[in-house]
């Protein structure tokens, strides 16, 4: 089956270049890249492309190269059926070529021009593309040599932070993160700073990162995102120097989550403020080493204004209670 592999990835990086091509030619594309400050080097540098709204173009192409409509099934990029014939999913939108580490083609995302349901169409797993093994941005973090990751969520992040000196941005596609992108990370860099979007889902796909960062041996910093709502946005409005100075304060992982937590509690009440205490020390209590639980009582009493005393023996009271 690896023949068939080869011909997947001739196809994928066939209709890159359709849509490189297409996009040359459509000016509602090029000015909505434009809106969106992206320039013409980043164009070029990530291939990104058009997909026509002739759901047709790509399939005829595609045909007089020879290839058989089974194989082309298989690609991912196209949906069908035997009386209507094959058609290209994501006709009318703008193309995020997804490259393996190597600078292959092995998907797409594609993005509506403007407001429209679904925002963003992804290829579905194929024989080359496995979303939870691959990283879009990493051929360009991985050449970047620095000796953290960004991580952040989306195509325009990675995209937007690479334009502005932070060539090291990588993007989940579109899914959790999952423990085979940790390992992935982990082979270039042992450190990475989140920044994932500022609401709620962006917040919660945080804090479900966190642990399988740590099982994979990363460590973890959580970068401020409010009061925008994803690092292009805060780049736009802010600029790189924000970003930069955000890097500097990213926050500790268990710091966050525990500022996370905090947000169901209303801390001016003595019990309440008694119980969060409680599931902070429980949470405390988790960790095995002595020093790394002493460094975090240390820490989470400073930044609470707590006797470090009185919080270490609360946790040394909840380890035995949990066992
Ligand atoms: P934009 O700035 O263009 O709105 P974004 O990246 O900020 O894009 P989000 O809604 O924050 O968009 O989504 C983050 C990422 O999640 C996207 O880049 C995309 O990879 C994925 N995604 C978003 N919406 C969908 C969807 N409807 N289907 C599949 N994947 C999606
Ligand atoms: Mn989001
Ligand atoms: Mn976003
Ligand atoms: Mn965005």
């Amino acid at each position: 089956k690896s023949d068939e592999r080869l011909v997947l990835k001739e196809i994928n990086k066939l209709a890159a270049q359709f849509f490189y091509t297409a996009l040359r030619k459509n000016n509602r594309g090029l000015e909505y890249l434009e809106n969106r400050e992206i320039q013409n080097d980043t164009i070029v540098e990530f291939g990104l492309g058009y997909s026509p709204k002739d759901s047709r173009e790509l399939y005829r192409y595609l045909k007089s190269k020879g290839y058989s409509d089974e194989i082309l099934l298989k690609s991912g990029l196209f949906s069908g059926d035997e009386k209507n014939g094959a058609y290209c999913k994501f006709w009318n939108r703008i193309m995020f070529p997804i490259m393996d580490g190597n600078n292959r083609v092995i998907g797409f995302g594609g993005r509506v021009m403007g407001s429209g349901e679904p925002k963003y169409l992804n290829s579905p797993e194929t024989p080359i593309f496995d979303k939870s093994r691959n990283l879009y941005g990493l051929n360009f973090a991985r050449k970047a040599r620095a000796p953290y990751f960004l991580l952040c969520e989306g195509y325009l992040d990675v995209i937007s932070l690479h334009q502005n000196g932070f060539p090291m941005a990588v993007a989940s596609l579109g899914t959790a993160f999952t423990s085979g992108q940790a390992s992935l990370i982990r082979r270039y860099v042992q450190e990475i700073y989140l920044t994932y979007d500022s609401d709620e889902a962006g917040t919660k796909a945080a804090l479900r990162a966190l642990p399988i960062l740590k099982e994979a041996g990363i460590s973890a910093k959580i970068i401020r995102m409010e009061p925008y709502k994803d690092p292009d946005e805060l780049l736009k409005k802010a600029g790189r120097e924000e970003f930069e100075k955000r890097i500097k304060e990213a926050r500790n992982g268990f710091l966050f989550s525990l500022e996370v937590l905090e947000r169901d509690y209303d801390l001016n009440s003595p019990e309440e403020k008694t119980m969060f205490f409680k599931e902070v020390a429980t949470r405390l209590s988790k960790f095995e080493e002595d020093i790394e639980r002493n460094n975090y009582i240390e820490a989470v009493a400073r930044s609470y204004h707590v006797a470090y005393e009185d919080l270490k023996k609360l946790v040394a009271k909840t380890a035995i209670s949990l066992g």
